[in-house]
């Protein structure tokens, strides 16, 4: 397989985090690739993400009709729904993931019934199998255990390799402890996590971009984050719209 020039830029930083008292957050990464002719994001998030996701395009001379590629992790909400932004994209999730995503009773999942339905039946879906080279030099591989049907994704770069791990292991908690907050089985999801350190570890300074936290290297076979945290929210407790109280999510040097 030959080694191709691509750039990644984080539109959307991942945040390892869930509420106490709404549910989850769903504050996924989205990445932007670009090379070989293509303009590619690994996952494009969830409806709070729309703006973000064009703001970035823009900031890099792109308009969502650019997009070539649209390469989905898997089919929870927060991963997905932005699909239907890209009208003339392909868009690539496992066949597997796409085959239990539409069967999942509605109401009971992270999985957006509405919006699986219609990738189905769109002729923009391109089903993944394992081992499938999806653009020149990235290649698919099972990582179940947070759906049954997720996929990782291996960029053989010209200068470094990327490995998008989507929710397999969404941060670096799971990555050092092969466990996660969400797994339906814990066995299931220790592999695929032992499968992605391989390709972490197989070639010096691959980055590991994850769906719910910073890109990491490995420095002295420890994850490093690349890139500063910022998370953030703002509420309005005061009389006024002008009186906000800015409340930080991170801590740092972490
Ligand atoms: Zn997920």
């Amino acid at each position: 397989m030959s080694q191709h020039d691509y750039a990644l830029d984080i539109i959307v930083q991942g945040y390892p985090g869930k509420s106490v008292c709404h549910g989850g957050l769903g504050w996924s990464t989205i990445a932007l690739l670009r090379g070989a002719g293509r303009v590619a994001l690994i996952d494009v998030g969830t409806f709070s993400h729309r703006k973000n996701l064009v703001d970035g395009l823009r900031k890099h001379g792109l308009t969502p009709a650019d997009v070539t590629d649209v390469v989905l992790t898997h089919a929870h909400h927060d991963h997905s729904i932005n699909w239907v932004l890209f009208p003339t994209a392909r868009i690539w999730i496992g066949a597997s993931e796409m085959e239990w995503a539409v069967q999942q009773p509605w109401g009971s999942t992270p999985v957006p019934e509405l919006y699986v339905r219609e990738l189905n039946g769109s002729p923009q879906v391109q089903r993944v199998r394992h081992g499938d080279e999806i653009l020149p030099g990235m290649v698919a591989y099972d990582a179940p255990g947070h759906t049954p049907g997720h996929m990782i994704f291996v960029l053989s770069g010209k200068d470094r390799d990327i490995v998008f791990t989507g929710d397999a292991a969404k941060n670096r908690v799971e990555l050092l402890t092969r466990a996660a907050d969400m797994s339906y089985d814990p066995a299931v999801t220790a592999s695929s996590i032992d499968r992605m350190w391989e390709f972490w570890r197989r070639r010096p300074g691959t980055l590991l971009v994850p769906g719910h936290d910073l890109p990491m290297v490995l420095e002295d076979d420890k994850p490093v984050f690349v890139g500063k945290r910022e998370a953030a929210i703002v509420s309005w407790f005061g009389d006024d719209l002008e009186q906000t109280t800015h409340i930080a999510l991170t801590v740092p040097g972490r």
